[in-house]
């Protein structure tokens, strides 16, 4: 076959190495039929693509979200304009395929999970017959593909990424992954995942981020309200997810001693203490926990009431650290509760709570989720412009003009909230506080790095997402693309070709 597939994720910023690999690019490539070969995978994290290798008959499909939907519409206009199928996917061209017809080029959109139709779409491209709308649905376990490790560069991510499940049973309304992914737990088997952690061993990846909504999808709270029913048919199906659960953790705690996994959880696995051994015995060794607010009224006013605020949230936090789990806390400012003193109220939390990690993020609506869908039915009819877009449609301004800010807030102004957030990311990295925070790894050399991978945390996602100040964002771009290269030496391990599939 002569067409040449390629597998785009657009970005604007590229720094040369990145932290962890967009996985479903090899995803992609994974679901590609081997008649089409290899296709050509471009990260432009990494670096941009250029359209000079899109040729006529070529099929090329774009994986986007919000935040890179602008930038995947010029490279899918670039691709068309050359003769090339264009397909577009991921979570923005699920909410909105129109969008990417009209402004990104599209022949097609995929909504749902691409893996299961990718191979059709393909072969209907190729045959000159493809549909304007594809829905990949939602796969379940026997779907799910494993990714083309064989084609990951080596030398440019510092964790490679499995997914173990999708979905997740809460329903906070600033997210949209309970709302695109469901809200049911859809597991993969153990099998499958092991195999592909081993794959990734071999090549000499032996830090791996768990890519999943929530790792925890099961807490003992649902366990005991499902115990309360009178049919038991659920607590059977919640006891069965939790043991899958614990049975990946053996499997990953088979594997070699060097190995560290990352995962995103929510905080009730605190209470789980068994859960947590768990965890810790297959090496899980960091979280991200959506934090989100420091006070009750701010939980309540993103329904995320299951969190806990105050002493009650230092201690949980706590909890992971006490069990050998380092926590990367997440947090967001521009809450209609919040006031001026909760910004220092917040870095106070953070310090006491050990955290390892924090981010800051400032409130933005998010299309597909409830918080959007209520902020665009107050603005209907009369939403503010900018460059003649409304700002519902926040992601089509460029760079440079978009407001940092969407939402008024009753008490502070978006510049406000735009630098007391800026201060807390100063504060929580200064160079005092990250040496502080390095004492939790043994040797000099240790901390060093511990302080280096922390600067260019903050560097990639503090300095270039909030700063207004140009000139601060392009400095912290170059400074960033000249640490991640030595950083990830930091990440890289010996290959093991040789190393075996733990048996169940
Ligand atoms: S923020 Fe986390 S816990 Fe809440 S719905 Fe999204 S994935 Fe689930």
């Amino acid at each position: 076959m002569s067409s040449t597939v390629h597998l785009i994720n657009p970005s604007r910023a590229a720094f040369g190495t990145a932290v962890i690999t967009p996985r479903w690019l090899y995803v992609l490539a994974g679901a590609t039929p081997a008649a089409f070969g290899d296709p050509n995978i471009v990260d432009e994290t990494l670096e941009q693509s250029s359209p000079s290798v899109f040729q006529s008959g070529d099929v090329v499909g774009i994986g986007i979200h919000t935040g890179n939907a602008l930038r995947g519409y010029e490279v899918g206009r670039s691709a068309r304009e050359r003769g090339a199928h264009v397909v577009f996917g991921g979570i923005h061209a699920s909410l909105y395929p129109e969008e990417a017809h009209e402004l990104g080029g599209a022949h097609s959109v995929v909504t749902g999970d691409g893996e299961g139709v990718w191979p059709k779409v393909l072969a209907d491209c190729v045959a000159g017959t493809p549909a304007r709308l594809y829905d990949g649905g939602k796969v379940r376990r026997e779907g799910f593909v494993s990714a083309r490790w064989d084609l990951l560069p080596r030398d440019r991510y510092m964790w490679a990424s499995v997914q173990t499940l999708r979905g997740c049973p809460k329903h906070c309304s600033f997210c949209s992954v309970w709302r695109t992914d469901g809200q049911e737990p859809r597991t993969r088997a153990a099998d499958a995942v092991v195999k592909e952690v081993v794959e990734l061993r071999r090549r000499g990846f032996r830090f791996i981020a768990l890519a999943d909504d929530n790792f925890y999808p099961v807490t003992l709270n649902d366990l005991a309200m499902a115990g309360r029913r009178a049919d038991p048919a659920r607590l059977t199906e919640l006891k069965a997810i939790r043991e899958e659960r614990f049975d990946l953790m053996r499997r990953l705690a088979q594997l070699p001693n060097d190995m560290i996994f990352f995962t995103q959880i929510t905080m009730e696995a605190a209470e789980d203490v068994e859960f947590l051994a768990a965890m810790k015995r297959a090496r899980i060794a960091g979280a991200l926990v959506g934090v989100e607010s420091v006070s009750a009224e701010g939980l309540k006013s993103i329904y995320k009431d299951f969190n806990l605020a105050g002493d009650a949230l230092t201690d949980r936090l706590r909890t992971f650290r006490e069990h050998g789990i380092h926590v990367l806390g997440s947090f967001i400012f521009g809450l209609s509760t919040d006031r001026a003193d909760t910004f220092d109220a917040t870095l106070e939390l953070a310090k006491r709570a050990d955290l390892t990690f924090a981010q800051f993020v400032t409130l933005t609506p998010f299309p597909g989720t409830v918080d959007f869908a209520k902020w665009e039915a107050s603005l209907a009819g009369h939403e503010p412009r900018v460059l003649d877009i409304p700002i519902t449609r926040h992601w089509l301004i460029p760079d440079g003009h978009r407001p940092k800010l969407y939402t008024p807030h009753p008490t502070m102004s978006a510049e406000e909230i735009r630098q007391k957030t800026q201060y807390v990311w100063d504060r929580f990295y200064s160079i005092g506080e990250v040496w502080r925070r390095s004492g939790c790894v043994r040797s000099i050399r240790a901390r060093l790095a511990f302080v280096l991978v922390s600067k260019l945390y903050r560097q990639m996602y503090a300095n270039t997402g909030i700063s207004t100040d140009s000139a601060r964002v392009s400095r912290a771009s170059r400074w960033a693309r000249w640490m991640a290269k030595p950083c990830r030496r930091l990440f890289a391990a010996r290959p093991m070709p040789d190393l075996a599939v733990p048996s169940p």
